[in-house]
Order: C-alpha cells, then structure tokens, then sequence
C-alpha cells in the first residue's frame, strides 16, 4: 500500500545458506504502545522517524506487521555459556528484520528482542520483560554517549501482554541495531558441527562486513582474527576505562563487531573494588571486572580454535595453522595493556608517556581500592582540582582516609609539572575521558521501578537524556553524580 513506512531494507545474511538461520516471523502481540523512539539514531539511519512512530511504524517494531523488504531471521549460532558448550543456542527471542545502510557508510542490522518463540527457543517463551528492556536501552545509549563501541536502542514497545518470570511482567520489545549480530558463538556453530565450508562462508562474510582491509592480505583469516581480537582488546579496555562490568561475557555474547553487546546483568561499578561482580548468576566471579580481559582473551582463543581449518588451508599444515592462532592471540595482552595505560594516563591529564607513569596510575588505583573511592566521582573530581578551583576537597571526599590520596596527589602534580600545559587545558582534556553521569545503578533501578510498577515512564527519560551527555555536567543534577547511599546502594543485578 502507498503508506507503507519504508525502512529500506538492504539485507545480505538472508542471502547465505538456508543452515545459517531459521526464517521466522515475530509473533504479534496484544496492544503495542510506542513506549520510546530514538529519533537521532532513526535519523543516523535515514529512517523516518514520523513514519517509526505512526500506527503502523509501532506495529512494525511490536512484530505486528513485517515491514517491506523484511526478511526476518532468527541467527543460529552456539557458545560457551560459563564455561560450557552449548552446540545450539541461536535467536530464541529475536529476529532480525533486516539491514540498512547508515549515513556513516556503515550496514547496521536492525533486530526485534523479545518478539516470540523462534527454533531456537528451546524452553523460553521467546518474551522480553519491560524492566530488562528498558536497562538495555538506558546502559547501550549511555556507552555510546561515553564513546563505547556498542548495539543501539532504536525503539521500546510494550506488548500489552504479560510475561511469567518469578513474578508477572508486563511485556516489551526492544528494537536493536547492530553492526551485525555475528559472534564467536556463530563460528563455533559451524564448527561443532564439523562444517568448514559454513566456516569459510561465515568467516568470508565477517572480512566483507567489518574487516574489508583483511580481504587484501596475504593471509586474509589470519588478518580476520588479528582484527577481532585487536578490537575485543580495544573494547575491553575501554570498559574497564568507565568501571563498566559487562556480567554475562559467554561467547554467544562475543561479537565479531567488536561491540559490546548484551546487556543482562551488567553494571558500572561505584566504589573501586577489582573484584567486583554484580550478576546473580555468576556465582564465581568468572566475570568480575579484574577478570574481563582473561574472560575475553578465552573467548577469543575459542574463536580461534573455530578458524584452524581455514588457517591451515592459508598456511598449508595444521601446525603452522596453530602457531598462526597462538602468534594472533599471543598480541592480545599487550594490545590490551596499551589501551588501558593510554586511557588511564588521559583520565589523570598526562598528555605524554614517561617512565613511572604505570606505577603512578596503579598507586592510585590501590588507594581507591582500600578507600572505597566512587571510581567514576574520583576521577571527575580530579579534573576539577586540576582546574584549581575548587581545590582538591571533593577528591578527598573520595577516600575514606584523605591523606591516601593527598601522598597520591603530591606525586601526580610532580608529575603535571613535567608537562607544560596550562590547567584549564588540562582539566579540559581531561573532562572528555572522565564522565560525570554514568547510569548508576540506584538510578535505573529506581526508573525501571516507576516504569514497570506505576507506568510512569519520566524517570527513565530523565535518566536517559542525562547519560546522553555524560561529560558534560549541569547544575542540578547532583543525585546522578552522587554515589549511591548505603541503603541505596544496589549489591546484585539480574537478567
Ligand atoms: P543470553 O543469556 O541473553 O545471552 O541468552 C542466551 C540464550 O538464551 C540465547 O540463545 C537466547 O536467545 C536465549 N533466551 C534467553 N531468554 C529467552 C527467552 N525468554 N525465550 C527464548 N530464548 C531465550
Ligand atoms: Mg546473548
Ligand atoms: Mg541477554
């Protein structure tokens, strides 16, 4: 029909064979109410978003209606779910509609969570809770906002329906854009099942889609892993840059992108505190903040492992295949320590690298451990006493025994004064690295709360706008800067 919203789709994994996905339909649900629409994102898309947010346009992202030139999918992948293969997990909850080209240059993938039971369901209902939702929306729009390699939230629905977890919820949809959905798990699929050919064919799609450079090597898979694992170091450096615990980091949440992507019981951690873990299901700490790069170096290793038969068919033996994976993987540490040093040394204002400085930065790190110092607020605070004004007072505030930091401190400005920079440059600097809002995890508790138990949705815009411009602080908004209080203070997250 003449008014059908047109999303101009552009789609390319419908195009590889029929065992990479399942073809599926969401399921229609009840009263689909447009519960919020990203209208910068829709336009980064070239997608109307008028048109998003008609009658029509909140069918399509319900699941009610199939958009033209949508093929929708449900991905087949498998993955390492805390430590143990699953040969067969795939989309039991999502489908993506199709792909569209950004203004950036870049295919996006846009994908419906929580749109009803696929093949891949197994025992789930296929659902989405409003709460879960709603936190992916506000944590992926918060790490893009802080510069994040990450999914978007394009739309929230409610369904109208209710979903059964421990207690009734009111359902939801969430509108996901991708770079793709590609994850290490999608090549361990291929894998287990001994398919070299669905190796080859999904390792040929990853190069075209986010390595094109890789296609003109030499060793054009071997190139493929350099840049996965290059871009999962960068990533997981800049989480923990931002105190950002990811919670669930299997290898189905893995992607190939380099993105973050699946937000479940993921958290920003407040006081420092290595060790930290918030996910009621990681009874290990298997994912605790201090172990992010391990757990992602493993990862990696796992992807490895799926591309030898295409490394050995570069590198003409199973042997030299494996020294390849191992040369590949051996460069993750030392990628990973660069960006982290790097990023550290920008939060604490040094623009130049010189001998001394790791150990500068880890005594902070220390003292804050010892001190309960809000990662995030310390760091904020430091710009301003590098700007003078205001002293060095609120740091203090920080550290449960002040003079940790102000022996800390004695040392840093040593250091500034090896660096001619005027102050106001400095705390400048230093205030596009160091956010004042983060999604605190009181504050979204407590929007998530208003919006699943009183349908009162201001809370979540309020918290959201805010995240969407974390380093630029505003009078007035104290209580999204201010750590949680002890009766506050969130101990736990759940999927
Ligand atoms: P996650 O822990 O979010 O990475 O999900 C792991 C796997 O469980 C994926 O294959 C999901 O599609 C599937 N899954 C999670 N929740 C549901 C649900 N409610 N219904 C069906 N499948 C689900
Ligand atoms: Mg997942
Ligand atoms: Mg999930």
């Amino acid at each position: 029909d003449s008014h059908a919203v047109r999303l101009g789709f552009d789609n390319t994994y419908s195009r590889l064979p029929e065992r990479f996905y399942a073809r599926v339909n969401p399921t229609p649900v009840a009263t689909p109410r447009l519960v919020k629409l990203n209208l910068e994102l829709a336009r980064s898309l070239e997608l109307d978003p008028d048109a998003l947010a008609s009658e029509q346009g909140v069918q399509i992202l319900a699941g009610n209606r199939v958009a033209d030139g949508s093929e929708p999918l449900a991905l087949a992948y498998a993955g390492h779910q805390f430590g143990y293969f699953v040969p067969q997990l795939g989309d039991g909850r999502a489908n993506l509609l199709g792909e569209v080209m950004g203004r950036d240059g870049v295919r996006y993938d846009i994908q419906l969570k929580g749109s009803g039971p696929t093949p891949f369901s197994r025992r789930g209902d296929g659902r989405a809770a409003l709460g879960p939702v709603l936190r992916e929306y506000i944590v992926s729009e918060a790490m893009a906002a802080l510069g994040v390699p990450t999914t978007r939230a394009l739309a929230a629905v409610t369904t109208g329906e209710q979903v059964f977890r421990e207690t009734v919820l009111p359902g939801a949809v969430l509108t996901r854009v991708a770079a793709s959905h590609l994850r290490v798990g999608t090549f361990q699929y291929f894998a287990a099942q001994g398919d070299t050919e669905g190796i080859r064919r999904l390792a040929d799609y990853a190069i075209a889609r986010h390595y094109p450079e890789a296609a003109g090597k030499k060793r054009p898979y071997r190139a493929l892993l350099d840049g996965v694992i290059a871009r999962q170091a960068h990533l997981v450096a800049q989480w923990m840059l931002f105190g950002f615990i990811h919670g669930v980091m299997n290898t189905d949440n893995t992607a190939i992108s380099g993105e973050t992507i699946d937000y479940g019981p993921c958290a920003f951690m407040e006081a420092y505190e290595p060790d930290k873990v918030f996910s009621s299901i990681d009874h290990q700490g298997r994912y605790a903040y201090s172990n992010q790069p391990r757990a992602a170096l493993w990862n990696l290793t796992r992807l490895a492992e799926t591309l030898l038969p295409i490394l050995e068919f570069e590198e003409g033996s199973e042997s030299t295949a494996i020294a390849s994976a191992n040369q590949a993987l051996a460069a993750f540490d030392s990628t990973f320590a660069a960006a982290r040093a790097s990023g550290l040394r920008r939060k604490l204002g040094l623009f130049t690298e010189r001998h001394g400085d790791a150990a500068l930065v880890e005594d902070l790190l220390q003292r804050m451990a010892t001190n309960g110092a809000d990662f995030t607020l310390t760091l904020r605070r430091l710009c301003d006493a590098v700007a003078g004004s205001q002293g060095d007072e609120e740091v203090r505030n920080q550290f449960a025994d002040a003079g940790a930091y102000d022996l800390w401190a004695f040392e840093w400005r040593r250091r500034l004064e090896e660096e001619p920079v005027s102050a106001e440059a400095r705390a400048t600097a230093m205030r596009l690295v160091n956010p004042a809002y983060i999604p605190r995890n009181h504050v979204v508790e407590a929007a998530l709360d208003a919006a699943v138990e009183l349908r009162d949705f201001q809370p979540f815009e309020d918290l959201l706008k805010i995240v969407s411009r974390p380093y630029q602080e505003r009078p007035g908004l104290e209580r999204y800067v201010t750590p949680a209080s002890p009766e506050e203070c969130v101990r736990q997250t759940f999927c």
